[in-house]
C-alpha cells in the first residue's frame, strides 16, 4: 500500500459538531483509515499538546481540516501553525469557511456578549460581577492565562491561506464520505474551490415544483415554523416559508426538508456568490408578491439581519463595514 495520507484536525473556536460527523461516517471511517494516518487531532480526540503540532517540519501534514472560527487569540496562533505545517488546508464546516453562528456576536459590542455570557443569563451565579481576563494572579503566587478575545470573529481563510471549503453546520457525514473518497483519489477541483457536488438545496429537493410539473409563484403569505404545520409534499417557500433552498450548495440531500423543516442556509452559497447572506435577502425579497406581502415579512422576522446573515455574516461584505463588534 502506498504511504498513508498524513492527517490532522483542529477544532478552533467552534463547537466540534463537525467532529463529531466525521466520527458519523462510522464503519466507513475504519476504511478511511486505511488511508488515513492520523499524526494530530485537538483539542477533542487525540492525546497530543500544541507543542506537538510546533515541532513538526513545515509541511508535514499532508491534509487538514480546520472546523470553527477564529474568536480568539489561541485560535489565531493555532490556526496559524497548523497552515505552516500543513501541505493543504481544508476549511472544514460553516463556521471555518464562512464564520458560522459565533459571529453574529459580531452585531453586538464586547460588553453585550460578556454581559450576557457572565452576568445576565439566568443560570449565572456571579455577584461580583467578574469577568475572563487574560491575565490574572491568583492566590498572590499562581500567574494565570486565557486567550483573549478578538475584536470580531473571523473565517480561516481571513487569516491563513485555504486551499478548499467545506459547507455545513455540520457538513453531512454521507457528504464527508464522499470528500475523503475524493481526497484520497486525488480528485479534487482547482484550489480555492469549496467541495461539493454544485446542487443547490432545491436541486435534490423532492418538493421542488419543477419535479411536478409546476410554476413557482410569487408568495403572498408569510409564516414562521411556529405557526401550524406545513404541507409535507409541498414546496415550503411556495407555502410562505422561507427556505433558502434555491441559494444554498445541497451536499445535505435537503435533509431539513425531509423533516418539514425549511433550509436555513448551513451548506453555504451555491458556486459564484460573493456576500452568501445578501444573496439570501435578494432572494427572499424576489419570492414576494407585493410590499404588503414584504411587510408582513419584517413584521414577523424581526431580526433579518441574523436571519439572513444567519452562516456567514464573517464572510459578508457588510460585516466590512464598522459594527459594534469592531470598537470593542
Ligand atoms: S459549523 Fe456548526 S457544527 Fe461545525 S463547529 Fe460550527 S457550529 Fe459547530
Ligand atoms: S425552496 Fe425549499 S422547499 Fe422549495 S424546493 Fe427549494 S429547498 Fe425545497
Ligand atoms: S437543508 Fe439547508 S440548513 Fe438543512 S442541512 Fe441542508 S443546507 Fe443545512
Amino acid at each position: 500500500m502506498a504511504d498513508k495520507i498524513k492527517f490532522g484536525f483542529l477544532l478552533a473556536g467552534g463547537c466540534a459538531g463537525c467532529e463529531t460527523a466525521l466520527v458519523d461516517i462510522s464503519e466507513r471511517l475504519v476504511d478511511a483509515l486505511d488511508h488515513l494516518e492520523v499524526v494530530f487531532w485537538a483539542p477533542t480526540v487525540a492525546d497530543v499538546k500544541y507543542k506537538d503540532l510546533e515541532a513538526m517540519e513545515d509541511g508535514y501534514i499532508d491534509l487538514a481540516f480546520v472546523d470553527g472560527m477564529v474568536r480568539n487569540t489561541e485560535n489565531e496562533h493555532t490556526v496559524k501553525v497548523l497552515r505552516q505545517k500543513s501541505k493543504t488546508l481544508v476549511a472544514f464546516g460553516a463556521c471555518a469557511s464562512l464564520g458560522g453562528i459565533a459571529a453574529l456576536g459580531d452585531m453586538h459590542s464586547k460588553k453585550e456578549l460578556f454581559d450576557q455570557a457572565y452576568k445576565d443569563t439566568f443560570s449565572t451565579d456571579n455577584p461580583e460581577g467578574i469577568l475572563p481576563e487574560p491575565q490574572c494572579l491568583w492566590e498572590g503566587k499562581y500567574d494565570l492565562t486565557l486567550p483573549a478575545f478578538t475584536k470580531r470573529v473571523s473565517t480561516i481563510d481571513q487569516l491563513v491561506d485555504v486551499d478548499y471549503y467545506v459547507g455545513g453546520c455540520p457538513p453531512h457525514h454521507d457528504f464527508i464520505f464522499q470528500l475523503i473518497q475524493a481526497v484520497v483519489s486525488g480528485n479534487l477541483p482547482p484550489k480555492g474551490s469549496w467541495l461539493t457536488s454544485g446542487k443547490a438545496v432545491c436541486d435534490v429537493c423532492k418538493r421542488n415544483p419543477a419535479e411536478h410539473d409546476q410554476q413557482r409563484l410569487p408568495i403572498g403569505e408569510v409564516y414562521r415554523t411556529v405557526e401550524g404545520l406545513p404541507d409535507e409534499d409541498k414546496c415550503l417557500l411556495q407555502q410562505g416559508y422561507i427556505c433558502f433552498g434555491p441559494v444554498t450548495q445541497g451536499d445535505c440531500q435537503a435533509s431539513c426538508l425531509n423533516v418539514n423543516i425549511p433550509c436555513r442556509g448551513c451548506g453555504g452559497p451555491i458556486p459564484g456568490v460573493r456576500d452568501y447572506g445578501a444573496r439570501c435577502v435578494s432572494m427572499v425579497a424576489s419570492s414576494l408578491k407585493d410590499d404588503q406581502t414584504a411587510e408582513k415579512l419584517i413584521a414577523k422576522f424581526n431580526d433579518m439581519a441574523k436571519f439572513c446573515y444567519r452562516y456567514s455574516y464573517s464572510s459578508g461584505i457588510l460585516n466590512q463595514k464598522l459594527t459594534p463588534g469592531n470598537k470593542a
